[in-house]
């Protein structure tokens, strides 16, 4: 008899080690298998016919689910405290696949103007022109932009719990609320706080995306996204407005999800219409590299936040640094929902302005040692960017500032090394300048 400890022994750090992966029944292995296979043998005719009407969960082709992905999913929801997670290729195809459920052609979005710049990119330009979904951008520092923006065809409001890159901090409940009256969901993105630091289901959002490529993964050698879906959310009394959930589906005999699933209906959707017939599917192989990083979130994330802190506190003081944006700075605007959304943890990444500008950017960048030069953020090891000559140089420099990333600003994702030789890194290459 095999035991799933992740069923009797709930604290978090005890779900990142269990949840989704107890011993394999057939074969007693402890470490999750890695099911290298597209397809499924059925028991015998009625039982293919019942997964195909959904009549019966279970498994039929890779491309809905498969066991070391499912393993994923099951531990992920247990750590965001969501009823279900739908994992994916990317984080950008969590959103993708997401968004399509609950939207028709031409809807209208409200999102945080504070978001991933590949995340602007598929709202700004990429939606309208496939879909014509359209996004209204707000200044997320007040809950009421959210609000004035809503229109009739509002489906959801987006955000980041903590933004990449810029330091700001969301009002995650209060933002809920406004959702909340406008009958909407709340869909937050919480790839940089992660669940160790803040679970934005118990503040009131629906539906919470991850890009598992950061720190979930955390050793930054597989790509994945996730969708965790809260089942808070009463898509039952809007069936009309979220017609994927609401109406009958030919493609199922004319089920009804709604109906047939009750709050699971958006979970189950989300395997059965979005992934089957949109295919972003996650491989199994990824999935079994995020759960092995998973089993150290907490302690990557203190580690990555101590020594964040240490860091952003270090360059405050430096005579070459102009700015820092660290939310867990007690000079941050953003300190006091630091502490009621991250328990006081700033997360690893951050933004910070050097003295000279672009060209002292440019200097900095291409001086360190230890750190990499890299567009990637979430890595075990620490991780510098110059945002204005490259992720954001499309920008004129009116935009970069207004998004807080100026010609002078430098991104790092501070790993979990030595602090010591990551502080004398910065050293050195702020001594260039
Ligand atoms: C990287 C990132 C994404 C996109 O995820 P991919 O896995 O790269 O597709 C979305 N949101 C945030 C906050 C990110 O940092």
């Amino acid at each position: 008899m095999t035991h799933n400890a992740a069923k009797d022994f709930q604290g978090f750090d005890t779900l990142a080690l269990h949840a989704g992966t107890p011993p394999d029944p057939a074969t007693g292995s402890r470490s999750m298998p890695v099911h290298f296979t597209t397809a499924y043998v059925f028991r015998d005719a009625a039982h293919g016919a019942n997964l195909f009407a959904l009549k019966e969960m279970g498994y039929s082709y890779s491309r809905l689910t498969n066991p070391t992905v499912n393993a994923l999913e099951e531990r992920i929801a247990a750590l965001e405290g969501g009823i279900g997670a739908t994992a994916t290729a990317s984080g950008h195809a969590a959103q993708l696949l997401v968004f399509a459920a609950l939207t028709a052609p031409h809807d209208h979005i409200v999102a945080s103007s504070r978001l991933y710049g590949g995340s602007v990119n598929q709202l700004r330009n990429v939606f309208p022109r496939c879909f014509g979904w359209q996004t209204t951008f707000v200044d997320p520092d007040d809950a009421q932009n959210f609000k004035r923006a809503i229109t009739d065809k509002t489906k959801f409001i987006f955000l980041e719990s903590m933004a990449n890159p810029s330091g700001v901090v969301v009002d995650i409940e209060a933002v809920a609320k406004v959702a909340a009256d406008a009958k909407i969901p709340l869909i937050v993105d919480n790839t940089l706080a992660t669940p160790a630091l803040c679970r934005p289901l118990q503040y009131g959002a629906n539906i919470v995306t991850h890009s598992t490529t950061k720190f979930m993964s955390g050793h930054g050698h597989a790509l994945g996204g996730v969708v965790v879906d809260g089942g808070t959310f009463n898509w039952a009394a809007q069936p009309d407005k979220y017609p994927n959930l609401g109406q009958a589906n030919p493609s199922y005999n004319g089920t009804t999800f709604n109906d047939a699933f009750g709050n699971m209906a958006l979970h189950v959707w989300l395997h059965a219409v979005g992934l089957r017939d949109l295919g972003m599917t996650q491989q199994p192989m990824n999935a079994f590299l995020t759960l092995q990083g998973l089993e150290t979130l907490t302690l990557r994330m203190d580690r990555h936040c101590a020594n964040a802190l240490a860091v952003a506190l270090h360059l405050e003081k430096h005579p070459k640094v102009a700015w820092v944006n660290y939310p867990a700075l007690p000079s941050s605007r953003y300190a006091g929902l630091c502490q009621k959304y991250f328990g006081g943890k700033g997360g690893a990444v951050f933004t910070f302005g050097v003295k000279g500008g672009h060209e002292a950017g440019m200097k900095v960048v291409s001086s360190m040692k230890l750190f990499s030069h890299v567009a990637n953020i979430g890595d075990t090891r620490s991780l510098i960017t110059h945002p204005s000559s490259t992720t954001h140089s499309q920008l004129t420099d009116e935009q970069k500032i207004s998004l807080g990333i100026g010609p002078e600003a430098i991104r790092v994702s501070i790993g979990i090394e030595n602090i010591g030789d990551i502080l004398a890194d910065l050293d050195q290459a702020l001594s260039k300048i």
